[in-house]
């Protein structure tokens, strides 16, 4: 945890963006100074559980992040910023209404105008390889809301590939950029199965590629084994995160 003290902030307005995905807006005055530009910054989002109607969070000390006393401790998940716009006070942040529906996705299909939520400082280590001959954009739906701010991030000079995998074609987004994108519609497969086997089917460019990768854990390890081993990318050229896992 970083060692500033999460943000609560509060829902303005909530968005279906596709049957299966819900944009949150949050605000507040505590939104001042956040640092959520650039691509692929990842946030704490910590959400109250039932009985509660503003999540517990942390204050900031020296000797390190000290809890309130006697109130249930939030339930603590990772999401990405979407967009932050400091001018209109705004953070976007875009939920998939996955079939698990844990506690967040609950939140977020639910949240009304005026619901709180903790949000951490953003994190995230990813920058485009100015030295990279192509770049490889590999994720599932939940890794769109990153996809976009990578996608936006890249050079338009350098070729850049796309693979994308999501339930059906309602679930694609307009994105930026000049990326060759591939959508791999999922349907009745398992989770990662039908983006692994695209990976693994196409065709790269030939040079020095910096790959971003992101989605289901399994599916996650064994593309970026296979970029490794089998396609002889640099380690370091392969910035690869779980997302979630299939149970
Ligand atoms: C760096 C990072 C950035 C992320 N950014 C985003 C983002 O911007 N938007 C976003 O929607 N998610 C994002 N995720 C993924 C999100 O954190 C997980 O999907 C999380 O598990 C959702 O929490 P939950 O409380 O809804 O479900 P949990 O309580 O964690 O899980 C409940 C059940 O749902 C299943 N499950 C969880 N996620 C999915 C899924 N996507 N599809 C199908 N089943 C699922 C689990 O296997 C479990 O069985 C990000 C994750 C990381 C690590």
């Amino acid at each position: 945890m970083s060692t500033t003290a999460p943000r609560l902030l509060q829902v303005r307005r909530s968005e279906q963006i596709t049957p299966r995905m819900v944009r949150v807006t949050l605000v507040g005055d505590e939104l001042a100074g956040f640092g959520g530009d650039g691509p692929d910054r990842r946030i704490k989002m910590f959400f109250p559980v039932p009985g509660q109607e503003r999540p517990a969070v942390p204050r900031a000390t020296s000797g390190g992040p000290l809890w309130p006393t006697g109130e249930p401790r939030p339930t603590i998940r990772t999401y990405t910023v979407r967009r932050f716009d400091a001018t209109a006070g705004e953070l976007d942040i875009d939920f998939v209404l996955h079939e698990g529906r844990g506690p967040a996705a609950a939140w977020a299909r639910d949240a009304q105008p005026g619901a709180w939520v903790g949000v951490s400082e953003p994190g995230g280590r990813y920058v485009p390889d100015p030295a990279a001959t192509f770049h490889l954009v590999i994720g599932d739906e939940t890794a769109l809301p990153a996809v976009t701010t990578v996608l936006a991030a890249l050079p338009a000079e350098v070729p850049a590939l796309a693979f994308l995998e999501v339930a059906d074609a309602a679930e694609e987004q307009l994105l930026p950029g000049a990326a060759a994108i591939r959508w791999v519609h999922r349907g009745a497969q398992p989770p990662g199965e039908p983006l692994a086997e695209a990976v693994r089917t196409a065709t790269l460019p030939a040079g020095r590629g910096q790959v971003w990768l992101a989605g289901e854990s399994a599916c996650v390890r064994d593309l970026r084994r296979h970029l490794l081993d089998d396609r002889g990318l640099e380690r370091r050229a392969v910035y690869a995160t779980g997302y979630w896992r299939a149970r």
